[in-house]
């Protein structure tokens, strides 16, 4: 069966903006906390979009939300497609956003052309992809792939100490999270639609990017505990200075990424908290967040055991303690090859060029290969720029990828 797929481009970018007003800040920033009013309210907003498009809705205990379209043959496996509403504090609107509400216009635009599904079209909005509140990120996906259990996810607090379970209920989310756990099968294929969040398709031009592989992050958070004192009073020689110390370890960990052979690898410390943080008192306590990536574990454990190394020795010399707690370590990801060149198969057909890619940024698909076959379709965004109000996608990209994801689902759904 041909298609004479219709993406109305114009609906979907007004989609975009009026999902981008509901924000806790003015526009164009999007601030968007999972479980906030404005995350309530846009999460309203999308059932509404998903009602009007006849699909069926459910939600489960983490307030991940199913919005199906059902194919004829409701007991195969579905094709999911989405990504993720939520915003990290002075973000943009594409991030996460051109998934949902793409992968919406996609079957929007497959039931205009009176194609029907035999596996039911599943669109899919993951809970709080963002880590900002609850110190994890994609909490929704590792729900769902069984990567979280459900015990260690009552224990994550937000800032004001509030856990999980309390916050969510008070959301009206109802149920166990032991019902999150999607069952092996439940999807034949999970494609998902994203900003590039890098450089590397406007800097070449390219305007698709068929993601092969989806990089790895591991989190610590680093204690230093030195000895404080007063600026003035303690001499050079008698000092522990924990920022000094730190200061030595952020730069080891910078040149561990930078050596590790590889351009794949990435390190980054993002945080630096100084105790206590006076000018005229010597530091005795800094945290620190240390993010590293990786599409190969071994050359990303490689340069975690190098930080290890790296502190003992700082520690051994300055007399300071380091303390390293690791937050989260995930395995690496490969997209499925059948649905890669279903993607690229959709490209070439419409003589769009791509570019076969590594997903370097965290995103819901990492978790959800866990339990299926899965691919992520990039588009380019402006100057690479994501998490920032700037953040760009231009309106035939945006388009571009819906198309090629619309024929994607069609063609798994078959
Ligand atoms: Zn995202």
């Amino acid at each position: 069966m041909k298609l004479a797929l219709d993406v109305d481009q114009d609906r979907l970018l007004a989609e975009i903006d009026a999902l981008a007003s509901i924000s806790e800040a003015e526009p164009p920033v999007v601030t968007r906390v999972v479980f906030t009013h404005s995350d309530l309210k846009a999460r309203a907003w999308m059932k509404a979009r998903c009602e009007d498009a006849g699909l069926t809705l459910r939600q489960d205990a983490i307030g991940n939300t199913f919005a199906r379209w059902n194919g004829s043959n409701t007991a195969a496996p579905a094709v999911g497609t989405g990504s993720h509403i939520d915003a990290i504090p002075n973000a943009g609107k594409y991030d996460g956003v051109v998934g949902v509400l793409g992968g919406l216009e996609a079957i929007r635009a497959l039931q205009h052309s009176g194609f029907r599904p035999t596996h039911s079209i599943e669109l899919l909005v993951f809970t709080a992809e963002e880590p900002t509140r609850f110190g994890i990120g994609c909490l929704g996906s590792r729900l769902l792939s069984g990567t979280l259990s459900p015990d260690a996810a009552r224990k994550l607090t937000d800032k004001a100490g509030a856990t999980v379970e309390e916050v969510r209920r008070e959301a009206g989310m109802s149920g166990e999270l032991e019902q999150v756990k999607l069952q092996p099968g439940y999807y034949k294929a999970f494609v998902e639609l994203h900003i590039e969040q890098g450089p590397l398709l406007e800097r070449q031009k390219i305007p698709l990017g068929v993601v092969t592989q989806i990089a790895a992050p591991a989190s610590f958070r680093v204690s230093i505990e030195g000895a404080g004192g007063h600026a003035g009073g303690v001499l050079m020689p008698d000092r522990h200075d924990a920022l000094c110390a730190a200061a030595e370890l952020i730069l080891a960990i910078e040149t561990a990424g930078r050596t590790s052979g590889a351009v794949d690898t990435v390190a980054t410390v993002g945080i630096c908290e100084v105790f206590p943080g006076a000018v005229n008192s010597i530091p005795s306590r800094v945290q620190l967040s240390v993010d590293i990536r990786d599409t190969d574990l071994r050359r990303r454990d490689a340069v975690i055991v190098s930080m290890e190394q790296t502190s003992r020795a700082i520690s051994a010399r300055r007399q300071v303690s380091i303390h390293t707690d690791l937050l989260n370590a995930d395995a690496p990801a490969d997209c499925d090859p059948a649905i890669v060149e279903v993607l690229s198969e959709s490209c070439r057909k419409h003589q769009f060029n791509f570019l076969p890619m590594v997903s370097r940024a965290y995103h819901d698909s990492l978790f959800m290969a866990r339990i299926a076959p899965v691919a992520m379709l990039f588009i380019p965004c402006r100057n690479g720029y994501s998490h920032r109000p700037d953040e760009y996608a231009a309106p035939d990209d945006i388009a571009r990828g819906v198309l090629v994801l619309a024929e994607t689902l069609a063609a798994l759904s078959r």
